[in-house]
């Protein structure tokens, strides 16, 4: 896998435990693996960028996949 300079990179990161997911070039890529965690851990979890920013409206609440 190449490394493009400047490209974004994204990752999952959970609220309420260690989990840091894998970085991904795509921000729906690293999206689908935060809500995978919330989902099976049933943990609040977030994306953020290579900067360890957190992207604006990423949080993703386990509670909202209870709602069925
Ligand atoms: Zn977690």
């Amino acid at each position: 896998m190449s490394q493009a300079p400047g490209q974004l990179r994204y990752r999952g990161r959970c609220v309420d435990c260690a989990w840091i997911g894998r970085q991904f070039v795509r921000y729906t890529t690293a999206d689908a693996a935060a809500r995978d965690h919330a989902g099976a851990h049933q943990h609040t979890t977030f994306v953020a960028d290579q900067y360890e920013m957190r992207i604006v409206g990423s949080t993703i609440r386990p509670t909202r996949t209870r709602l069925a």
